[in-house]
């Protein structure tokens, strides 16, 4: 395997990269991963991570939930049952920002959030890299564009929703600014990612999985999207819970610790209650953005 190693921060350009924490591929290689600190501005980055031509290995697995539709298991059942009321509820939150217009669906995995929008009579295309996700979406009737047609898209987008994608994104900085250039002018940019700064990260620390390395390159706080996507000429406008993602983090992380997926249910309804009552913000949040 060849690793490729980030020099400096995507977001505030320090070179101050110090090794912080060392985490294990629990769902997929087993191996362990170095996440760095950015000195200056507390960034949390998987690095080094694995060169472009081998990261793909590290997506090839059945238990790789978000892009299967396997309903074997508990946790992938109730993953699945759970998935449609908060389609619906991310739906709802999204749509009060979005002006009249397309919507685009970056990262559409199996196409369960395009499909549902299509659903609701909104113009929506989706994008996807993984050729079996695009290939399932399609056995269930969804049409959904390789990657790199997105570069080719010209029409501009009222809305492009990232659901769980921007963790997973090599070059942070180029594609919010082709995020930025394919949107009309009052166009949303909607980003889902977890938030290392929750109740269950700092209960489950390494175990946490929501770390997910090294699928997830990139470890972000509200205050790291925030600046990130400010850099890029984005207006922050809202910011949203999801208040389901919790219950499936800690039922996974429980799992990784060889221990009860009851008890991760416990884990995820108080990170919620203290997200509510107190200063921790919620395993995942979903940021809304003008351009
Ligand atoms: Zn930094």
């Amino acid at each position: 395997m060849s690793l490729h190693q980030i020099t400096s921060c995507p977001i505030c350009h320090s070179t101050g990269l110090k090794n912080s924490r060392r985490i294990k591929d629990y769902s997929i290689s087993k191996e362990t991963f170095t996440i760095q600190v950015c000195i200056q501005c507390g960034f949390n980055i998987t690095n080094p991570r694995p060169a472009d031509a081998d990261l793909g290995k590290y997506y090839h697995s059945e238990d790789y939930v978000s892009h299967s539709s396997t309903k074997k298991g508990l946790i992938n059942s109730l993953y699945h049952r759970v998935q449609k009321v908060n389609l619906r509820s991310k739906y709802r939150k999204v749509k009060k920002h979005v002006p009249r217009g397309t919507w685009a669906d970056f990262g559409a995995g199996t196409g369960a959030f395009l499909s549902y929008t299509k659903s609701q009579n909104e113009e929506a295309i989706g994008f996807e890299p993984e050729k079996n996700a695009r290939d399932l979406a399609k056995q269930n009737g969804v049409e959904i564009r390789p990657l790199k047609e997105f570069s080719n898209h010209k029409e501009p987008l009222a809305c492009i929703t990232l659901w769980h994608v921007l963790e997973h994104v090599a070059d942070l900085n180029e594609q919010l600014k082709e995020f930025h250039t394919k949107l009309q002018t009052d166009g949303i940019l909607a980003i889902a990612v977890p938030n290392h700064h929750a109740f269950d990260s700092k209960y489950y620390k390494e175990y946490w999985a929501a770390l997910d390395v090294p699928r997830h390159l990139w470890h972000f706080t509200e205050q790291d999207v925030i600046s990130l996507l400010k850099n890029n000429g984005f207006t922050h406008i809202k910011t949203y819970p999801m208040v389901f993602d919790s219950y499936y983090i800690s039922m996974l992380s429980e799992k990784y610790k060889n221990g009860s997926a009851l008890f991760g249910t416990i884990i995820g309804a108080l990170s919620n209650v203290y997200a509510r009552l107190s200063s921790y913000p919620y395993s995942s949040q979903i940021y809304i953005f003008k351009k």
